[in-house]
Parts: C-alpha cells; sequence; structure tokens
C-alpha cells in the first residue's frame, strides 16, 4: 500500500517493540509522527486497508454498540479510522475552553493551557495543509495558516460585514498544498476528490524507518507486571497473541481505549465515565440574502454564544453556515435565500454516561443531553438575531440532530487517579508506560469540533515523552 511496511503476526511477536499504538487514525498518527525517529514503532490495526476508491464504492461500515439509548455512536475500524469519512471542520478550542471550572465553575480545567498547546496547534494545521484566516482576533496564533481561507458564500459575505463574530471557517478540505482543490460538492464524508485530509491521502508524513504495520488485529488488553506495562494481547482471525512492548499508546477512540483499559483491569474512579459529546440542533432561516456558491461546504461560523459567553449559565453554542444545497426554497428566483445553520452546544460531563463492560464487550449507557446543553440551544435560538442582523422571513426548527460524529471524555485528565485517568502528558496515572490518546482525555466540552486539539494533544504527548 505504499504507507509503513506491513508485517505477519509471527514478525510482529518475535521481537520487542519501543512502542505499539492501538489503532492508525488521527490521535495514533500524530502521536507518531511526534515520537523520535529512532524508535521501533508497531501500530497495531483492527481493520483493514480499504483504498479510497473501494470507499467511494462501498462505504465503510459502522461499529455497533450495545447501548442502553438509540443515540448512534460513530466509529469505523479500517486503516485512517475516521478520518476517512471526518468533515474537516478545524477550529482551535478558545483558551476559556481549557479553563472553564476557573472561569465559570464548570466541568474541570484542562492540565494544558491554550498558550502551551498553540505551537503543536500550529503543527498540525501545517501537515493537515489547513485552509482559513480571518478568526485571529478570536483565536491568537504565532503563525498564518498554511493556506487562504475558501471564498465565502454569499450568505457568508454579507455576514461576516455585520460584525467580527462571524468568521471564515478553518478546514482541511483543501485550498491549496498537496491535494487537489475542494470543489464543493458538499459530500464531504466520502469526498469524491479527495480534498480532504485524511490519513490515507497524507500518509507521506507517517511513513518512517522502524514503523511496521499489523493489520486486521485488535489490541484487547495490556498485561502488566509490578506496575509497568510488558506486552498488548491482540486478537486476530488466528485467535489471542502477546506482542512485547516498551510502552503502549492506545489511539483506538474514546470508547475503545476506555474498554481497553477496563479489559487490563485499570481501576481510576473515572475511568468509562463522562462518555459525552456536543449537542446538534438544525435551523433553516429564509431572509433575502443570497446563500451558496462559496469555496467549500462550510464557509463560515459565528462565535456570538461561544466568544465571551456566559458559561456559568447555559453551555456555549457555535454556529456553522452550511454551504450545501440540502433544502432549497421552491420560490421562483429565491432558491438561494436560504440559510442552513447548526448549533452546535457544549455538553457538561456526567460521571453517569459511560463505557462499561459486559461479558468483556462493550456496553454504552447514555442518559440525554444535560440541561446545561438545552438551556444553551434555547438561549442561541432565542436570540439569532445577535448573530444575523438581517431582516428575518421564517426561521423554521428542524430539531436535534442524532449525532455530532464526536466521542469524548471517558479517559479524562486530571491531577491524580482519583480525579482522572491520564495526566498532562496523557500518560495514565495507573501505569506510567501507559497513554491513552484522542478526545477521550478532554476533561470539559468545548463547541468547537474536537479533532485539531486532540491531534496536536497527540504530537504534545509524543514530544514530552
Ligand atoms: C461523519 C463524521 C464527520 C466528522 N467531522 C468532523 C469534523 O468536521 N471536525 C472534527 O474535528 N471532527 C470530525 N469528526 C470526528 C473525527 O472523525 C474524530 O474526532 C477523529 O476521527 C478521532 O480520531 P481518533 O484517532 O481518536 O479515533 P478514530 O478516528 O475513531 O480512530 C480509531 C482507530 O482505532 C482503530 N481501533 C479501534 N479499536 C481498536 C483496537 N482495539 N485495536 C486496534 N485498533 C483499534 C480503528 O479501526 C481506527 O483506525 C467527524 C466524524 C465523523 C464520523
Ligand atoms: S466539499 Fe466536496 S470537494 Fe470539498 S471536501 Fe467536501 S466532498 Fe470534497
Amino acid at each position: 500500500m505504499g504507507a509503513m511496511e506491513q508485517i505477519s503476526l509471527d514478525d510482529a511477536r518475535n521481537r520487542k517493540w519501543d512502542i505499539v499504538i492501538a489503532g492508525s487514525s488521527l490521535a495514533a498518527m500524530f502521536f507518531l509522527y511526534g515520537l523520535p525517529r529512532n524508535l521501533s514503532v508497531l501500530v497495531v490495526e483492527k481493520g483493514g486497508f480499504v483504498s479510497h476508491e473501494e470507499q467511494i464504492a462501498t462505504p465503510l461500515p459502522y461499529e455497533s454498540f450495545k447501548s442502553n439509548s438509540e443515540k448512534p455512536w460513530i466509529a469505523r475500524s479500517a486503516f485512517g479510522g475516521n478520518s476517512n469519512c471526518w468533515w474537516g471542520q478545524t477550529p482551535r478550542f478558545l483558551p476559556a475552553d481549557f479553563q472553564t471550572k476557573t472561569l465559570y465553575n464548570r466541568a474541570e480545567d484542562w492540565l494544558i493551557t491554550y498558550e502551551e498547546l498553540e505551537p503543536y496547534y500550529t503543527e498540525v494545521e501545517q501537515v493537515m495543509e489547513i485552509a482559513g484566516g480571518g478568526s485571529e482576533h478570536i483565536l491568537p496564533r504565532s503563525q498564518p495558516f498554511p493556506f487562504p481561507p475558501h471564498a465565502p458564500s454569499r450568505s457568508d459575505a454579507i455576514l461576516q460585514n455585520t460584525g467580527d463574530l462571524w468568521v471564515p471557517s478553518p478546514s482541511a478540505r483543501s485550498n491549496g498544498g498537496s491535494r487537489g482543490l475542494c470543489c464543493a460538492n458538499g459530500i464531504c464524508h466520502t469526498c469524491p476528490v479527495d480534498a480532504k485530509f485524511t490519513i490515507l491521502n497524507a500518509r507521506q508524513n507517517f511513513e518512517r524507518e522502524n514503523v511496521h504495520l499489523l493489520l486486521n488485529h485488535e489490541v484487547r488488553a495490556i498485561r502488566t507486571e509490578a506496575g509497568t506495562a510488558k506486552s498488548v494481547e491482540v486478537l486476530g482471525s488466528d485467535g489471542v497473541s502477546e506482542i512485547k512492548s516498551d510502552l503502549v499508546a492506545l489511539g483506538a477512540n474514546a470508547i475503545f481505549n476506555a474498554a481497553i483499559l477496563l479489559r487490563s483491569g485499570f481501576t481510576a474512579p473515572a475511568l468509562g465515565r463522562y462518555l459525552n459529546e456536543q449537542a446538534g440542533h438544525l435551523i433553516e432561516i429564509d431572509a433575502p440574502i443570497q446563500n451558496f456558491y462559496g469555496g467549500t461546504s462550510i464557509t463560515g461560523q459565528g462565535y456570538h454564544f461561544y466568544h465571551n459567553a456566559d458559561r456559568s449559565q447555559r453551555a456555549a453554542v457555535l454556529i456553522e453556515n452550511f454551504n450545501v444545497p440540502a433544502a432549497t426554497r421552491a420560490e421562483k428566483n429565491r432558491w438561494t435565500e436560504r440559510l442552513t445553520l447548526k448549533l452546535i452546544a457544549e455538553e457538561l460531563p456526567s460521571p453517569d454516561n459511560q463505557v462499561s463492560l459486559v461479558d468483556d464487550e462493550v456496553l454504552l449507557r447514555w442518559n440525554g443531553y444535560s440541561q446545561y446543553a438545552q438551556d444553551g440551544i434555547n438561549y442561541a435560538l432565542t436570540n439569532l438575531a445577535d448573530a444575523i442582523p438581517v431582516e428575518v422571513e421564517s426561521i423554521k426548527d428542524i430539531g436535534p440532530v442524532a449525532t455530532e460524529a464526536h466521542i469524548l471524555g471517558t479517559t479524562r485528565m486530571g491531577g491524580t487517579k482519583d480525579t482522572g485517568v491520564v495526566d498532562r502528558e496523557l500518560k495514565t496515572h495507573e501505569v506510567s508506560n501507559v497513554l491513552s490518546l484522542g478526545s477521550g482525555v478532554f476533561p470539559s466540552c468545548s463547541p468547537a469540533n474536537p479533532t485539531l486539539t486532540l491531534s496536536a494533544m497527540s504530537v504534545f504527548a509524543a514530544r514530552s515523552l
């Protein structure tokens, strides 16, 4: 496949590795990217390699989970994981997102600040070839975006002139760089022209000597002796095998990372708990302004209910303005005069929402969104005139979306084993040569999409070793 060299199970278990990484998606690969080059690394991926062409012909299937609720949690097992089907929205978190306890007495503070993470944000943005610009007054940055923002949709061009809280949306959908240009057709989960950053189309960034890939094997558990990890148990069609390693980094997402640690006998009280994601809510607004004709699927974001919001009262809400003609107007000559907006509210993580194991397999318990998230959505709906200061003809409340396709919170960072699962460098408190990567470590839930931040945290963790 031209990426890192594949290895057989026999060859993988006949040696001892410096590092075994579970998973081959964003959390895993940005950790690999940040590691010193002289280390021997085995990437163990549960799924197989499925080319871009094959994914277009047959979309990757979803994992299914036993759960007490209908709410979907979206995970796909293949080389590159959900990077294959993400949309490539890449806002940074606001500095306040890292301090919600101190500033608003909500959720928990992170053990790292925006300023400390900033260089790693910059580095990941370079690798992803992010297109952006025009949000620097809200999100301070040390370097310009690698590529300019996409041309705004006609409505974004108008809204961005009404105040400085409508900004161009940064994205990993190409507007220059090594990938073909985004052509704004808006089916980004399987981008037909491969314009969106994926692990597959950027794998040259992760290739190096000493790195090998074992496909179609699932990391089930970590074996420890005297408080130190010695090896991982992997399951393939050939049964369970043991692979020895000096360090284990889990990049299998917030559901599977928690399951692996639970199966391995880790006992931190927060482990598996605080499963959460943002609450999304769609609305359509008819107004006498034209929409569409922008350079990518989402060209603008509104920070009206996010930047400087009073989050002690209610959830912060980020607005996305879609340039995808999902539901256009029927009136003659007015079909473009409709906005489709998504309100995305942060969630207050609850210990009762959790990943647990029954008969060694995952069982999810999720009891619905908090009143805090709902209050944020309601406040944004009531005060939309602050964000859309144009004549509005009608607002249609489409309602909640089933999922934002994010999975957060089950291996949260905290100062001690009593308050968290990992420390600031994403090492587990219980076994210091085991790391949990990805958005499971987030101790609070920003309304902003998580992937740029989790990728930056992976580079930070690798450099901290
Ligand atoms: C349709 C969709 C749109 C999205 N859009 C955006 C967006 O615009 N912006 C944004 O920020 N985020 C978006 N996301 C979320 C984003 O995809 C995730 O945040 C990101 O993929 C998480 O990366 P990860 O590496 O932690 O986990 P995943 O991408 O879930 O990857 C986990 C990897 O681990 C493998 N694995 C699982 N279990 C094991 C095991 N036991 N052993 C070995 N390997 C294992 C999987 O096969 C996979 O390769 C979207 C997601 C979806 C589904
Ligand atoms: S808008 Fe179209 S070209 Fe651009 S990333 Fe999405 S699917 Fe690909």
